[in-house]
């Protein structure tokens, strides 16, 4: 696959731009580029024109937009199996098919019908009836500390609606037939052309017998009623890799709900939270603890034993004279990063426990230890004790 050029070098917009900002410079590219308005290199116009709408598609989905800002054009590695939910590379890329497809254009329809001219069926009226990918569904999860570390797969459930499988998504009660809407002709708008002073005016309008559908439901599906999808609580399995932050979100791509006239699936976002963990923290793919040590430890150096995340222990050995509050670095005992294939430290900081309660050995011996030490710490400023 080719390498992409970034979105917002595409728009060119800065990645601080805000919607407004998008929605602009798609709207000047959009005219600039669009095939019909460049007769003269209709093919360059038409892979600019593209390139607009892919970049736009996805900056202009916030959802969409984090998941670029975070893992590029290219995805994640590694995710999910068979290409995981990015496969194939072209997660970013516009959906719709050719240049009749401009549902996801939303009020830009207005840009378009100056080029197509009164003489055309509107472009928003005509993909009514084709094909429609299915809608993107959201959802949290909560993992421990522990999984976020080493990765886990999680079997969820999830209700959506699923395409009807006694009427296979037409609506219609197997054996009888979808027929098509005599009055528009299946097309789902009916054209209405007027004689005026003007020379004859066409216009359309959507059909009502159909409701622009184009289509006719005489014997309606028991299963569904007509709609063509189902309710279902069906479980998914999710791979959440290892060394995924709090907030980061994973793609499960056809796992939304389903396409309408056979569009793709719709795809399913899993935003991860991660629990507290009551002994280690996190800073990026640096892990942090603090480890209580004895005074005599401290004063004397000792071999620590250190639990790590993934359940295991290292063991570290701390120079005699630490003061408390002192960091040591474990290396690549971190997270995985999961945009390479490197891996933070672990840091822990030793905090010196000074005794509470002595029993009578323990105070005699810190009395004579007192008295070897003069009593009095050392004060290095001169003055009082100078
Ligand atoms: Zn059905
Ligand atoms: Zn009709």
């Amino acid at each position: 696959m080719a390498s992409k050029r970034d979105y917002y070098e595409v728009l060119g917009v800065n990645k601080n731009a805000t919607d407004d900002e998008l929605k602009k410079a798609y709207r000047k590219l959009a005219k600039k580029y669009h095939p019909d308005a460049n007769p003269d290199n209709k093919a360059e116009a038409e892979a600019k024109f593209k390139e607009v709408n892919e970049a736009y598609e996805t900056l202009s989905d916030p959802q969409k937009r984090r998941m670029y800002d975070q893992f590029g054009p290219d995805g994640p590695q590694g995710f999910g199996g068979a290409g995981g939910p990015f496969g194939g590379g072209n997660y970013y890329s516009y959906t719709s098919s050719g240049f009749d497809g401009f549902s996801d254009f939303g009020d830009l329809g207005d840009i378009f019908s100056s080029f197509f001219g009164g003489g055309r069926t509107s472009a928003r009226q005509q993909t009514r009836r084709g094909p429609r990918k299915g809608a993107d569904l959201n959802l949290n999860l909560e993992i421990t500390f522990e999984e976020a570390f080493l990765g886990v797969e999680k079997q969820i459930v999830i209700t959506r609606p699923e395409t009807c499988e006694v009427c296979h998504g037409t609506g219609a009660r197997p054996g009888t037939s979808v027929t098509k809407c005599p009055i528009c002709n299946g097309t789902g708008t009916v054209r209405q052309v007027q004689n005026t002073i003007l020379g004859q005016m066409q216009t359309t309008r959507t059909c009502t017998n159909c409701h622009g559908t184009g289509e006719i439901i005489k014997d309606v599906c028991e299963n569904c009623k007509g709609k063509g999808t189902v309710r279902k609580q069906p479980k998914i399995k999710v791979k959440i890799p290892a060394g995924i932050d709090d907030n980061q979100t994973v793609v499960l791509r056809g796992e939304g709900e389903p396409g309408e006239k056979g569009g793709p699936k719709g795809d399913l976002y899993i935003t991860v939270r991660i629990k507290r963990s009551n002994i280690f923290t996190r800073q990026g793919t640096t892990v942090t603890c603090e480890v209580p040590i004895t005074i005599t430890q401290a004063t004397l150096g000792a071999t620590l034993k250190i639990p790590m995340v993934d359940g295991t222990t290292e063991l570290y050995t701390i120079p005699e004279g630490t003061q408390t509050g002192t960091k040591f670095t474990i290396r690549e005992r971190g997270f995985n990063s999961i945009n390479s294939a490197t891996r933070g430290n672990f840091v822990f900081t030793v905090v010196v426990q000074t005794p509470k309660r002595l029993n009578k050995e323990q105070r005699d011996l810190l009395e004579r230890l007192a008295l070897t030490m003069n009593e009095q710490p050392p004060i290095k400023k001169k003055g009082l004790f100078g």
